[in-house]
């Protein structure tokens, strides 16, 4: 590359342990922050996904029709994209609810058949974003270029990915990290 490579994180459906797992990386962060302009992420403080980033990392799976938009977005507008973690990579946890009857019955489930504590407060139509029936992976949406399994994945596992991205490199996986 010819500039410093500009860098996003996206958190879909997940529960945040992946980016939790990347702030391990401690204080080679400060390494990687020397090479690369971080754009996008949780941490910061930018609404809209930007143009031209060269590698994307994206925790969790599609679960909603607001993911489904913004992965199109996030495909259009990055160059290499990552699945970052288990749930991106095969749908993990968040896709324990598919085998249940579609979106209506995981609401029941949830919010009706356990003892009601307090009133439950309806959700205000158009508010949230609609669950979609199956949650999927990002293969089911979009072209992956690499896939980086764990639940968390390693932090030594997420700093090669990005080192050897960073540097213009093939990423080789093997023995760095799993499913699970
Ligand atoms: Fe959380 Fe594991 Fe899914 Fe990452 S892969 S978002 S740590 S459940």
């Amino acid at each position: 590359m010819t500039h410093r490579p500009r860098v996003a994180t996206v958190w879909l459906g997940g529960c945040s342990g992946c980016h939790m797992s990347l702030l391990d990386m401690d204080e080679r962060l400060l390494d990687l922050a020397q090479s690369i302009d971080i754009v996008y992420g949780p941490l910061m403080d930018v609404k809209e996904f930007p143009e031209n980033v060269d590698i994307v990392l994206v925790e969790g799976a599609v679960a909603n029709d607001e993911h489904q938009r913004q992965i199109q977005v996030i495909r259009a507008r990055s160059a290499v994209l990552v699945a970052f973690g288990d749930c991106a990579v095969a749908g993990n946890v968040t896709a324990l609810r598919n085998p249940l009857d579609g979106t209506a019955a995981v609401l029941r489930r949830a919010y009706l058949d356990p003892p009601v504590v307090s009133p439950a407060v309806p959700a205000e139509p158009g508010v949230l974003p609609a669950l979609i029936d199956n949650v999927l992976t990002l293969r089911q949406c979009v072209k992956v270029d690499y896939y980086l399994p764990g639940c968390p994945p390693p932090a030594d596992a997420i700093f090669h990915v990005l080192a050897e991205l960073v540097a213009g490199r093939t990423v080789e996986l093997r023995d760095r990290s799993r499913i699970g």
